[in-house]
């Protein structure tokens, strides 16, 4: 039965995926003023992203924007553009947004389609650089220049980001194609990221919560945390409530929530298991497609 579920979800999603990247691909007009104000703050001519970059270092600011689900782009006062588990046409994504013109990195958590999403596109559209497990940057056959395939423990410098990668309890594998077979991708991984006068990120890819936590908070002093709140596939609320006092982290960003069916945690429900544990981590519920400083 659940067995059942998944593969009709998986199917579903990745029937999704196909679409809305076939959509992508083609130009098209905004369909709303929303949208075109979307686009016309996402696809800058070269000066203005310039004199942007410089603004954005002047005030110290780190602006990060929920694409839904996992995929998150943040970009540092240095000016580092940094695209995390980019699926950027799931079904919460920002409706006639433009994908980011300028990548330095993007950071995969694991193989599953839902995290993998259009990695190897955005790849080749911005030259960015991947990171991720050994096996699943492997398996993404990007030139040598662009796979920064690693493991658990290691640091990579990207501009005024410096990027761990960190444990998560999950499974891992990739199918380049959806009809094909399942490959071996490695451990899933997450991902903490200090940024230069900025905020210490930590995202937590596909997880349940897990001790070693405690570990990454003594480690790397984390202050906002991504976390994953949908249930079913990693941590639902109460255990979200728990893993934000392992990482004692000042913040959190619920994500990986209200994607499927499945994915029933709601931020409301993290608020209310936060207060049952006496914590006092802020919920920050972001809104997809809006650039919110940290
Ligand atoms: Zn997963």
């Amino acid at each position: 039965m659940m067995r059942t579920n998944l593969k009709a979800v998986v199917v579903g999603a990745v029937l999704g995926v196909t679409g809305a990247a076939f959509a992508q691909g083609t130009p098209a007009a905004p369909a709303s003023p929303k949208a075109a104000a979307a686009t016309s703050k996402a696809a800058p001519g070269k000066g203005a992203a310039g004199a942007k970059a410089g603004a954005e270092a002047a005030s110290g600011k780190t602006e990060v924007t929920w694409w839904g689900h996992a995929a998150f782009v943040v970009k540092t006062p240095g000016g580092a553009v940094l695209a995390f588990d980019p699926w950027l046409t799931n079904p919460k994504a920002p409706q006639g947004a433009t994908w980011p013109e300028a990548v330095d990195a993007i950071l995969v958590s694991h193989g599953h389609f839902d995290h993998v999403g259009e990695t190897k596109a955005l790849a080749q559209k911005t030259n960015a650089k991947v990171y991720g497990s050994f096996e699943l940057v492997g398996l993404l056959g990007l030139p040598e220049a662009q796979n920064q395939g690693g493991n658990v423990g290691g640091t990579f410098q990207v501009k005024d980001a410096t990027i761990h990668i960190v444990e998560a309890v999950h499974s891992s594998s990739y199918q380049a194609d959806p009809k094909g077979p399942s490959q071996y991708a490695g451990s899933p991984v997450g991902f903490v990221v200090e940024i230069a006068n900025g905020p210490t990120l930590y995202h937590a890819g596909d997880t349940g919560a897990f001790q070693s936590m405690a570990l990454i908070a003594e480690q790397f002093k984390p202050t906002v945390a991504l976390l994953p709140i949908g249930g079913h596939y990693t941590m639902d609320p109460a255990q979200a409530a728990i893993a934000a006092r392992l990482l004692k982290v000042k913040t959190v960003v619920p994500m990986h929530y209200g994607t499927f069916p499945a994915l029933t945690g709601t931020p409301d429900a993290l608020t209310a298991e936060v207060k049952k544990v006496k914590g006092t981590v802020k919920v920050l519920a972001l809104e997809p497609g809006k650039s919110t400083p940290l």
